[in-house]
C-alpha cells in the first residue's frame, strides 16, 4: 500500500505540470482528492487495517493529501499566471511604433496661381471684383458688343438656361457691370468660374478665368502692353520673351494675342508648342467704343484696355501639367505634388 501512495503521489504530479487551464486542474482533483477519488479510495481502506500499520499509513495518506491539496493550489497560480502573461502578450501595444500622420489638406493649384495672378496685378493697383456666374444674354453678350446673330457667338459655345439666362461663357460681364456702377478712373480684375460645352485634354465644362480693365483718361496701347510684360515676367521670370500678335475680339479694338517663348522648349519647338516656340497665354485689347457706349462712358473723353487669361491654362505652362482634367479628379496624388 505504501508503493500504491507513492505511484498515486507520482501520477499526481505528473498530471498537475502538465495542466494547463482551470478546468483541467478541476478534473484532477477530482480524480485523486475529491469523494470518489483515487487518494480517498486509499483512505478508507486504511480504516480497515492493523492499529500500526493504520498508524504508519494514515500518516503518509494524510501527508499526501496535504501535500497534493497545495500542489493544487500552486498549479492553480500558476495556471492564472500564465493565463494572464498569454493575454498580456496578445493584447501588447508597442507605444515605440511611429503614430500615422494626419494628412494635412492644402491649395488647390488652381487657387494657388488664381492668388499669384491677383497678388502681381494687385501691386499694379488692380483690386478684384466679382459677379453672378449664371448671367443673363445682356451682359455676357450683347453688352459686350455681341449683338444677338453676331458671328462672334458661334465662337463660344454656351450652356442656356432658357432664353434669357445662361452661364458664363466669360467673366467679361463683371466688367460691365462694374462699369455701370462705378466712373473711371478704375483699375480692376475679375477672377471666377466660366463654363463652356468643351471637353478634351485642354478643355473642361467649367474653367477658371482672370479678366482685368484698366479705364482714365490719356490710357493707351503702351500702358497695355507694359502691364502685361510685367505680369509675364513677374509669372514665368524676368527673361521671359513675350510677343504681342494681332487678334480680334468683339469688345476690343484693336485687340491683340500675347504668346509667350515655349517654356517647355524654351523656343526650339516641341509638342506643347506644335513646332512653333510660342505659346499663347492670354488675349487683350483697347476696349472697344460700343462697350463704352452701353455703359454710359464718353468713349472721347476715356480710354482702356482689358484683357483676359485662363488660369488652367496659365498653371498647366507654369508646372508642366499635360491634361487639364487632372484638375478636376481630386486625385490626392496629383494634388500633393503642388
Ligand atoms: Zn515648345
Amino acid at each position: 500500500m505504501m508503493e500504491e501512495l507513492e505511484g498515486l503521489r507520482r501520477s499526481a504530479e505528473s498530471d498537475l505540470a502538465a495542466a494547463r487551464t482551470e478546468d483541467e486542474l478541476t478534473h484532477i482533483k477530482t480524480k485523486y482528492l475529491g469523494r470518489k477519488g483515487a487518494l480517498t479510495a486509499i483512505l478508507r481502506r486504511i480504516g480497515s487495517l492493523g492499529p500500526e500499520e493504520r498508524q504508519q499509513l494514515g500518516k503518509k495518506a494524510n501527508e499526501l493529501k496535504d501535500f497534493l491539496s497545495q500542489q493544487v493550489e500552486a498549479a492553480l497560480v500558476r495556471i492564472r499566471q500564465e493565463d494572464r502573461a498569454r493575454k498580456l502578450q496578445k493584447e501588447k501595444i508597442d507605444c515605440t511604433l511611429p503614430g500615422r500622420r494626419v494628412a494635412f489638406g492644402h491649395k488647390h493649384p488652381i487657387t494657388i496661381v488664381r492668388e499669384e495672378i491677383c497678388e502681381i496685378f494687385g501691386r499694379l493697383g488692380f483690386t478684384v471684383v466679382e459677379g453672378p456666374e449664371v448671367e443673363t444674354d445682356y451682359y455676357n453678350f450683347t453688352a459686350l458688343n455681341i449683338p444677338p446673330d453676331h458671328p462672334a457667338r458661334d465662337m463660344q459655345d454656351t450652356f442656356y438656361l432658357d432664353n434669357e439666362l445662361l452661364l458664363r461663357t466669360h467673366t467679361s460681364p463683371v466688367q460691365v457691370r462694374t462699369m455701370e456702377q462705378m466712373r473711371p478712373p478704375l483699375r480692376i480684375l475679375s477672377p471666377g468660374r466660366v463654363y463652356r460645352p468643351d471637353s478634351d485634354v485642354s478643355h473642361t465644362p467649367m474653367f477658371h478665368q482672370v479678366e482685368g480693365l484698366m479705364v482714365d483718361r490719356g490710357v493707351t496701347f503702351a500702358d497695355l502692353k507694359g502691364v502685361l510684360t510685367y505680369f509675364v515676367r513677374e509669372m514665368f521670370g524676368p527673361e521671359t520673351a513675350l510677343r504681342f500678335r494681332p487678334s480680334f475680339f468683339p469688345f476690343t479694338e484693336p485687340s491683340a494675342e500675347v504668346d509667350i517663348c515655349c517654356v517647355i522648349c524654351r523656343g526650339s519647338g516641341c509638342r506643347v508648342c506644335s513646332q512653333t516656340g510660342w505659346l499663347e497665354i492670354l488675349g487683350s485689347g483697347m476696349v472697344d467704343p460700343a462697350v463704352f457706349e452701353n455703359v454710359g462712358y464718353d468713349a472721347e473723353e476715356f480710354t482702356g484696355f482689358a484683357f483676359g487669361l485662363g488660369i488652367e491654362r496659365i498653371a498647366m505652362l507654369k508646372y508642366g501639367i499635360g491634361d487639364i482634367r487632372l484638375f478636376f479628379e481630386n486625385d490626392r496624388r496629383f494634388l500633393a505634388q503642388f
